[in-house]
């Protein structure tokens, strides 16, 4: 479903990804560790589309088609669907409409019918009750004055709504208490299937006791230095980083 080739990108002109090769199958979800500065945003945002970062060699294929020479929005429609590890603000966007409008640029796309204001409460409502979100943050301007938490539980409704084929989720786990994580875990989970793969970014092992991964993979200095299953995090706990990086270098 998901692969990258070589992948070599630059922002501001400072080379940041050094040759990337990572496949995710349909149906798969693969984690990525690293230390910090070792260009898992980045690689999350050149996947996305994101305004700034310049891809110098390699490739990324998408199903059956080039991702990289889609623009942001029409990656979005075609089911790519990025948790930001800082959630962006967007004072005076309501977020019901900042919502709706999204999941039905997506349903546009899949060739479902669009959904209406009355519709999109209904599914939004239930989708918070799983996610326990307060009504009032529909009626809230995107992300504006909600907690570290808050964001990142919208970030999950927005992916539980618009039901990806693939999610990139950068730290989305970080910052969160037990209780936030496992609904972190359990929307990831509630997604999987054949037509589903996700790319989980985290520091941290225990996210991937709940969303258990069929891959882990070691980024540093923007290339893929190991890769492994489950027991990789699980080493990387124990031992760190340093042992891999020296074994690699
Ligand atoms: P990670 O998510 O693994 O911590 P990032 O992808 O955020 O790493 O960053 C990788 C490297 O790219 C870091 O050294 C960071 O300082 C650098 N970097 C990120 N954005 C920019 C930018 N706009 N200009 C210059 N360097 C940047
Ligand atoms: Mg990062």
């Amino acid at each position: 479903m998901l692969k990258i080739e070589n992948l070599h990108a630059t922002v501001d002109g400072k080379q940041i990804l050094n040759g990337v090769n990572l496949t995710i199958p349909a149906g798969e979800v693969h984690a990525i560790m690293g230390p910090n500065g070792s260009g898992k945003s980045t690689l999350s945002y050149v996947l996305a589309g994101r305004d700034g970062y310049e891809v110098t060699e390699g490739s990324v294929t998408f199903g059956d088609v080039d991702l990289l020479a889609m623009e942001p929005e029409e990656r979005a429609v075609a089911g790519v669907f990025l948790a930001f590890q800082a959630p962006v603000e967007l004072p005076g966007v309501g977020n019901a409409n900042f919502l709706r409008t999204a999941l039905n640029a997506v349903r546009r796309a899949k060739g479902e019918g669009e959904i209406d204001a009355m519709q999109f409460l209904k599914l939004a409502r239930a989708r918070m009750k799983v996610l326990n979100m307060s009504d009032d943050m529909l009626k809230r301007p995107v992300n504006v004055g909600f907690s570290g938490g808050e964001k990142k539980r919208n970030e999950m409704l927005q992916m539980a709504l618009l039901s990806p084929r693939l999610a990139l989720l950068d730290e989305t786990d970080s910052g969160l208490d037990i209780d936030a994580l496992k609904l972190v875990s359990d929307t990831v989970n509630s997604l999987r299937g054949p037509d589903f793969s996700a790319l989980v970014i985290t520091h941290y092992q225990r996210l991937l006791n709940h969303i258990v991964p069929d891959a882990v993979h070691v980024l540093s200095g923007g290339r893929i230095i190991k890769s492994g299953g489950p027991e990789l995090a699980q080493e990387l706990e124990k031992s760190g980083y340093g042992a891999i990086q020296a074994a690699a270098a």
